[in-house]
């Protein structure tokens, strides 16, 4: 058994999450890894780590999670809120119902995760939020509205609740990537805008790795616990927007 501390990461079963589920059991930490695609999640085969099928809407089922994982592993230091949806559309063409979407796992996700969480953190007055936000929230971008709408409220509660968890030596840090080679964007509907941010991709020749977003949130957790990186923007070279 690890003698490091339990992990929980959102959205473990594809790109960033999955990448970061490796750099961590890497490092030698338990883990719990959540996500819808159970399949996904139990075929990295990593050890110490508990799977749980998980919709990060409903609070309930992170919190069971989280409690079988503590019972096992001990208490939570690390939560990564990960998990997130990016459908690209117009405001007067969009359907809404993607909108709604995107704020319930985007925004409230995160909150959901937090709230499982932090009460615990704030007691033991030790353990690291890190929320992976975006370059979208914070600048625009093209069919991009309520994606960048979503992403500067993480950006916004982050700081916010960082300020509010500080004197308990709790440390909350934004992860901010620019382009990365995942499924992200699969899920986007409007084929026309698939296929502009792909040629908007190709100009950066060679976007991010989920290995570097992942190496990243690794390299900022691994600080000593009075250090807070509390933000990590990372891009492609070659994105100049
Ligand atoms: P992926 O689509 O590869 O991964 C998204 C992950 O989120 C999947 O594991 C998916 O799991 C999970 N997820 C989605 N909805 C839910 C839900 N309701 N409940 C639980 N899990 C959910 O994309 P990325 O790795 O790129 O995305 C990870 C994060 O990085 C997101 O927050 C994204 O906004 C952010 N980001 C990505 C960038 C990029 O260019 N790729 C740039 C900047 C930020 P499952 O479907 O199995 O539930």
């Amino acid at each position: 058994m690890s003698n490091k501390s339990l992990v929980v990461i959102t959205g473990a079963s594809s790109g960033i999450g999955e990448a970061a589920a490796k750099v961590f059991s890497q490092a030698g930490h338990p883990l719990l890894l959540l996500a819808r695609r159970l399949d996904r999640l139990e075929a990295l085969n990593l050890p110490n780590t508990i799977c749980e099928k998980v919709d990060v809407t409903n609070r309930d089922e992170i919190k069971a999670a989280v409690e079988k994982a503590e019972n096992k592993f001990g208490p939570v230091d690390c939560l990564i809120n990960n998990a997130g949806v990016m459908l690209l559309g117009l405001a007067d063409t969009q359907d809404p119902t993607e909108w709604e979407r995107m704020v319930q796992v985007n925004i409230m996700g995160v909150l959901n995760g937090i709230h499982v969480v932090l009460a615990g953190m704030k007691q033991r007055r030790h353990g690291t939020i890190m929320n992976v936000s975006s370059v979208a929230g914070r600048k625009t971008y093209p069919n991009h509205s309520v994606y960048c709408g979503t992403k500067s409220s993480v950006h916004a509660l982050t700081e916010q609740i960082r300020e509010e968890a500080a004197s308990f030596d709790v440390r909350f840090i934004i992860i901010a990537p620019g382009v990365v080679e995942t499924e992200l964007l699969s899920h986007t509907t409007a084929k026309d805008i698939v296929e502009g941010y792909k040629e908007w991709k190709e100009t950066m020749g060679q976007p991010l790795e989920s290995e570097d977003v992942a190496n990243s949130i690794l390299f900022a957790y691994q600080q000593p616990q009075r250090v807070c990186i509390r933000e990590i923007v990372l891009c492609p070279t070659r994105q100049n927007k």
